[in-house]
């Protein structure tokens, strides 16, 4: 396992973990080395008062086997969170060794389908009988803001005929059928074994509302979540006690600047420039794109490194590019990095 440690409190100085996290970015250019750096099972807890930030997925609505949806898992204390479920979330779940049934609480950012179309997945398998999939003997206990009611509503009736024939068949408990809504307005939206989450509203453009950020608070370590956004005041203000800090970005190559539709998906999102804003603003220990939407011109996507150069011309701090399946691990204000990779 490779760490790197980069802390908050030391965010001022550091030169020289400003260099190593930048080769980290540098590796990550160069294709899947990054995942070459190590590759080894991570215990699933951690047991003092940090906290494990795992990227399931980094993708964006494009189908793609290396980048799956969106999805991240929190383990903090005795409970495993879980921010969004895009598309192939129970799968890397499944890697990472964590029962798809194991999962305490989910959160959704808001209703756009690329982040809520693996929690199907993650509800039914959950409760499948076999050990290896949790065999979750509870209901499933979803969280997100007005709108969440109906999609759960409607999941359950979806799979209403195999609940039944399962628990005839299988003789598997109702008990553990159940999907849970959990609506809310925004403010700390749950608490429980000194883990705290708050939702705060984001900026997703005029008609996609409601669109939720997330903070995540656990013996005194914090990780943001920005959900999807366009620059944000509103996280900027909410997110000053991150330590680590997941946003999303939007980049086209100039020579699109006439696409009409692609200036409506830019719209709806951060730009790389717009980003560095937020995090030179936040001053998290780290900062980390995921769900980063390159849009394609006649020569191809905007390449990471502009995308870093991008970023860097309103922010120099630590920066990292997330894969599916990378993990940070946040003690004492501090941001340490494993770096799994998905195959
Ligand atoms: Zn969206
Ligand atoms: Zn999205």
């Amino acid at each position: 396992m490779k760490f790197v440690n980069r802390s908050k409190a030391s965010r001022t100085g550091g030169t020289s973990l400003h260099a190593v996290a930048a080769m980290i970015i540098g590796l990550s250019l160069l294709g899947r080395p990054v995942a070459a750096i190590a590759q080894e099972t991570v215990s699933p807890r951690v047991q003092d008062t940090g906290m494990v930030v795992t990227l399931l997925g980094t993708g964006t609505p494009l189908l793609s086997a290396r980048r799956f949806g969106f999805s991240n898992i929190v383990q903090a204390g005795p409970l495993t969170l879980m921010f969004d479920a895009g598309r192939g979330s129970a799968i890397r779940l499944g890697q990472l060794g964590i029962p798809v049934g194991r999962i305490d609480a989910l959160f959704l950012t808001h209703f756009h389908s690329d982040h809520v179309v693996g929690l199907p997945d993650i509800f039914m398998t959950g409760y499948l009988g076999l050990k290896s999939l949790g065999g979750r003997q509870t209901p499933l206990q979803v969280y997100g803001p007005t709108g969440t009611k109906p999609l759960i509503d409607g999941i359950r009736q979806a799979f209403s005929a195999d609940a039944k024939i399962r628990h005839n068949d299988e003789k598997l408990s109702f008990d553990a059928m159940p999907i849970v809504a959990h609506e809310f307005e925004v403010g700390v939206v749950f608490e429980q074994s000194g883990v705290k989450v708050t939702a705060f509203e984001v900026d997703h453009g005029e008609h996609i509302k409601p669109s939720i950020g997330y903070q995540v608070d656990y013996g005194g370590n914090a990780v943001v979540f920005s959900g999807d956004t366009r620059h944000s005041e509103n996280l900027i203000s909410k997110s000053q006690n991150a330590d680590l800090i997941i946003h999303e970005m939007a980049a086209a190559p100039s020579e699109t600047n006439g696409n009409p539709v692609y200036q409506k998906i830019l719209g709806h999102h951060t730009s790389p420039e717009e980003a560095g804003d937020v995090f030179a603003r936040v001053k998290p220990a780290m900062a980390v794109y995921s769900h980063a939407g390159r849009l394609a011109g006649p020569t191809g996507v905007p390449s990471w490194g502009e995308i870093i150069k991008r970023t860097r011309k309103n922010y120099s701090g630590p920066l990292i590019i997330g894969e599916d399946l990378m993990q940070f691990f946040i003690s004492e204000n501090t941001v340490a990095i494993a770096v799994g990779g998905a195959d």
